[in-house]
């Protein structure tokens, strides 16, 4: 399941299963995908781009499956134009961590 997370509830809520991956969008960055334990996932940073900003310049999704994450993922995206590595955080989903 992937919803949107729009509360610092449902973040907090979100992040407390360590099975769970986050996506985070961007306006100026490109989407990427974290585990939930990610040390880039901070609670100022949501609160900055959600609460604050309104999701003015991104969004913050939990998915209960990295498969499902990378889905969705590529559903907001051009799949053509896509390579799935670059969706995965280098920190928590790099080529040489276990999944
Ligand atoms: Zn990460």
């Amino acid at each position: 399941m992937v919803s949107k997370i729009e509360t610092e509830e449902a973040f907090e809520a979100c992040l407390e299963n360590k099975s769970n991956f986050i996506i985070i969008t961007d306006s100026s960055n490109p989407m990427k995908i974290h585990k939930a334990d990610c040390p880039f996932i901070k609670p100022e940073y949501f609160q900055e781009k959600v609460m604050d900003n309104e999701c003015k310049n991104g969004e913050y999704y939990c998915c209960t499956s990295l498969n499902e994450a990378i889905e969705y993922a590529l559903n907001k995206l051009n799949k053509e134009d896509v390579d799935i590595e670059d969706l995965k955080c280098k920190e928590c989903l790099g080529n040489d961590q276990k999944l």
